[in-house]
């Protein structure tokens, strides 16, 4: 789980070894879904596995799932051995209840994709050797298809980065709601569900996706200068009353880059991230956060010294990684810090695999951005507008999902749960788990 470990030559023929055969799936996310200790996180570890008599099923899904606990009471229902531990246990087990009654691989599946409420962008094999891939009905986490040169080898890949890295070529993004299969004649793609509906997660432009990644042949990258362009053509003013652009490294890199070219000031490379310290912030516990971000992010003080500062960042979710940045800055003399953030306000959680799941948890759920401002210690904050950060990703609105800066969930699990929630959250009610783990807003 986590980074992918470098393996030497000796372990990688040793894993050659132990697993016998041409196909494979693996998975190193961890799960937004179950308990959170470590060894239940270790335990929530994909893929996953599953056998009813002769049928045999492994699964590894990228995504979340909404509607788990209804599932989970009908999957123990149907397996006597049914162990829960997070949601991909739930997706296995419902796609293998498919099988069991006898359904074919097509009808499993959209059986899955018409009772599971969430994104699911899923890789799976049987014991048969069927090797497939599908997606949710709207498309919201990526996941692509390619062949090695020689034509030998087929994959699915989260990210079109993963194929390029293996020198393979990319042939296709998943369609919302559909299923590939995989054999030694090439790939086979099913529709099993139109839906007129798509909406990929628009924070993978700004934060989740390899800038080298690939999403309708345009890199990650270039759609993040656009961002930072965007942002200048927003705020002339505090571009007039800034003296040079510095970028909270590497999400902030791009968007930087789009700063300096849109607005001719100079970028000062003046934060300095450490190269070993890879723990992501954003998903550590509170006490850890603060003491990793400290660690992570060295400030070049003689650069930003009595300079007026634009900083750029991804997103604002805690607000805590921005404010200890510009507490650096200050420290060093900066004179005024500005923070460009490319995502506009997070105003709701997330349903659908990324983790920021309550509304307590976002410091844009109840406060405004000049609030935002003087909390994490700004002189100003500038969201890049929705509307620009539409124009730029080349989709139309329409086909994104853009949940948690307007409050408009794509699933209607996840949008009752949402507004349940917010009613109780707004009432002064403190959330104490993630909203869809929360008995009192099942729908
Ligand atoms: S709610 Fe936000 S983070 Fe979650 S999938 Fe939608 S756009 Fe992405």
């Amino acid at each position: 789980m986590d980074l992918v470990p470098r393996l030497k030559n000796e372990a990688i023929h040793e894993w050659f070894d132990r697993l016998p055969g041409s196909v494979g799936i693996g998975n190193v996310r961890y799960t937004t879904s179950g308990k959170c200790d470590d060894a239940s996180i270790i335990d929530g570890t994909q893929p996953v596995a599953a056998c009813s008599g002769r049928i045999k099923l492994a699964l590894s899904f990228n995504g979340n799932i909404v509607n788990t606990l209804p599932l989970k009471k009908e999957m123990g229902e149907n397996f006597s051995d049914f162990y829960f531990n997070c949601d991909s246990d739930v997706v296995c087990h419902k796609l293998l209840l498919g099988l069991k009654q006898g359904k074919n691989l097509e009808s499993a599946v959209r059986s899955v994709m018409e009772s599971l409420d969430g994104a699911f962008s899923v890789t799976g094999l049987t014991g048969d050797g069927d090797f497939f891939a599908f997606k949710d009905p709207h498309g919201i986490k990526p996941l692509c298809a390619g062949h090695d040169p020689a034509g030998a080898t087929y994959a699915f890949c989260s990210e079109t980065v993963g194929l390029d890295m293996n020198s393979f070529i990319r042939d296709f993004e998943l369609n919302p709601g559909e299923l590939v299969t995989a054999s030694k004649d090439g790939f086979k793609r099913i529709q099993i569900i139109q839906n007129p509906r798509p909406a990929f997660c628009a924070f993978e432009y700004a934060y989740f996706a390899r800038p080298d990644s690939r999403f309708d042949g345009k890199y990650v990258y270039e759609i993040r200068e656009d961002f930072g362009r965007n942002i200048v053509k927003e705020f002339p003013e505090i571009v007039r009353d800034s003296d040079i652009i510095m970028s909270v490294p590497e999400t902030g890199d791009d968007p930087a880059m789009g700063v300096h070219e849109e607005s001719g000031l100079r970028w000062e490379r003046a934060s300095r991230r450490h190269r070993y310290v890879t723990e992501r912030a954003f998903i550590l516990l509170n006490t850890e956060r603060f003491s990793t971000i400290d660690k992570k992010i060295n400030i070049l003080g003689s650069k930003v010294d009595g300079k007026r500062v634009i900083v750029t960042e991804d997103s604002v979710v805690r607000g805590d990684t921005t404010k200890v940045i510009i507490d650096k800055l200050r420290r060093a003399g900066a004179k005024k810090v500005y923070v460009f953030v490319t995502f506009p306000r997070i105003i709701g959680p997330c349903f659908y695999g990324i983790d920021m799941s309550t509304y307590g948890q976002l410091i844009g759920s109840k406060h405004n951005v000049q609030e935002i401002a003087k909390i994490i210690g700004a002189d100003g904050v500038c969201y890049q507008s929705i509307e620009a950060l539409v124009n730029a990703t080349g989709q139309k609105e329409n086909e994104l999902c853009m949940a948690c800066i307007t409050g408009k969930y794509p699933t209607p699990c996840a949008q009752k749960m949402a507004d349940a929630m917010k009613k109780r959250f707004l009432e002064g009610y403190e959330e104490k788990s993630r909203i869809y783990e929360t008995e009192e807003v099942q729908p």
